[in-house]
């Protein structure tokens, strides 16, 4: 069942917008959105040098700024794939990224959605 369904998907010029059936409407950079590019080839290298279990986290995207994207990175297109994801396919040759609807309402840019990190709670709570 598809619980996070969008009723617009529009493609801007530097963002690519979805606006969902909650009403809520996520703005992604391009950039953004190729380093956030779910495949395994980008998870591994977002996750490079990390324990294993973080590929499990439950965001799961790791270090997005591992990942090197030009500031002119645009889709080329866009395609449905079933009703439950969109394929990007990006103008630097990139293009196995499936990003289910799911992951990309989970990982909307806003203020909203994505508030400043916590702070570790270790950090908090020095043991010394
Ligand atoms: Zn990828
Ligand atoms: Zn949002």
């Amino acid at each position: 069942m598809i619980k996070k369904s969008p009723k617009l998907l529009k493609k801007h010029a530097n963002a690519f917008q979805v606006e969902w059936k909650d009403g809520h409407s996520s703005w992604y950079p391009y950039t953004y959105l190729r380093q956030m590019c779910p495949c395994a080839e980008c998870t591994i290298i977002r996750h490079k040098g990390r324990d294993v279990h973080s590929l499990f986290s439950p965001q799961g995207d790791g270090d997005i700024t591992l990942i090197a994207v030009s500031d002119d990175i645009q889709p080329l297109d866009i395609q449905l794939v079933g009703r439950y994801a969109l394929q990007f396919n990006w103008n630097d040759g990139h293009a196995t990224g499936i990003y289910p609807f799911e992951v990309l309402r989970e990982t909307c840019p806003c203020p909203e959605c994505a508030p400043l990190p916590p702070i570790q709670p270790e950090k908090e709570n020095p043991e010394s």
